[in-house]
């Protein structure tokens, strides 16, 4: 029998035609931070999750898909990364990830929200299993788009893992062509940036935009796609690389590769590595007849 829930989140997918009605199980902390709503919840179907002014944005049940989609095709198209700089991640998750490299020495993570960051290493440290923990991994809080600006640091690999280009939130800036150009310049040779890219059924135009971004500013752009059921869509990410093309690491180096890492993967292998890379045509056509490219004066903009 189905337990009566009277309690929801309403996720709004696109305000005010669509959205995701979330059975709450429980609410583990709700509150404001200087810089968004947080709402760290139980929901009945997909566990702990963790919302952003309303937005899901991880949930127990499916977030190693999405850290796992987000971080090991970058990781893996470089042939050997150690030092991996990571734009928001406050979860900790997208660390771990990285941290699972015996070739990574070196880990900046810059998320703008002190407060957020906490948060999640009380209430979620499934999430990170250790990684603020690691000697490797320096957090600087702070806004990713000035840090980028500001540093003079090398990396091999970028991580962006940022919330939705919503109006009005402070990651609108971390999603033009001027911001990829600052990543793309602190790439040493070889060098990969990947970003999450939104969804492809709630926000294929601002996913085609993203990807239009990243391929002004890198040489090889590739888009892609995992399946992330608790955002009810394929999810969205672009990979910039100034050196190999993700499509051309064999499954044997990936398989190798893999056995390499601390702990064991949900998702990631080199079969997910192909599939992930095949957009299905009804999507590809659709975000090809999309030529904007954002810019810092016009940037792409989410659905609230
Ligand atoms: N998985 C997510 C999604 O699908 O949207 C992203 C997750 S992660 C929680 C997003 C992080 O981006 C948050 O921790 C937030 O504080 C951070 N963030 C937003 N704007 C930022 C900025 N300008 N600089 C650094 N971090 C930022």
């Amino acid at each position: 029998m189905v337990e009566p829930t009277w309690r929801f989140i309403i996720e709004w997918m696109v305000l005010p035609h669509e959205g995701h009605m979330h059975g709450v199980k429980r609410v583990i902390y709700s509150g404001r931070t200087e810089y968004q709503q947080v709402d760290i919840v139980e929901t009945y179907l997909f566990g702990k999750c963790l919302f952003l002014d309303g937005k899901l944005q991880s949930s127990e049940h499916d977030e190693r898909i999405y850290h796992e989609a987000l971080v090991h095709p970058a990781m893996m198209t470089h042939p050997e990364p150690r030092r991996v700089l990571i734009v928001g991640g406050g979860e900790g998750a997208t660390a771990r990830e990285v941290l699972r490299y015996p070739s990574v020495e070196r880990v900046v993570m810059v998320d703008i929200d002190r407060e957020l960051v906490e948060l999640c290493k009380r209430y979620m440290p499934e999430w990170n299993q250790g990684a603020f923990d690691d000697p490797r991994l320096e957090l600087v809080i702070g806004d990713g788009r000035k840090y980028v600006e500001e540093t003079d640091e090398m990396f091999d690999v970028a991580i962006l893992d940022l919330t939705d280009p919503i109006p009005g939130t402070p990651s609108v800036l971390l999603y033009t062509r001027e911001f990829y150009g600052l990543v793309r310049r602190r790439l040493r040779s070889g060098g990969v940036a990947v970003t999450q890219a939104t969804s492809l059924r709630f926000s294929l135009e601002t996913f085609a935009k993203i990807r239009n971004a990243v391929a002004s500013a890198f040489p090889l752009a590739r888009s892609y796609t995992a399946p992330v059921i608790s955002f009810i869509s394929f999810w969205g990410f672009v990979l910039g690389s100034l050196g190999r093309d993700p499509l051309s690491v064999s499954g044997g180096e990936i398989r190798e590769r893999i056995a390499s890492l601390k702990g064991e993967l949900e998702f990631y292998n080199e079969d997910a590595h192909r599939l992930m890379f095949r957009i299905p045509k009804s999507i590809s056509e659709k975000a090809d007849r999309v030529s904007e490219v954002p810019t810092d004066t016009n940037p792409a903009f989410a659905p609230p």
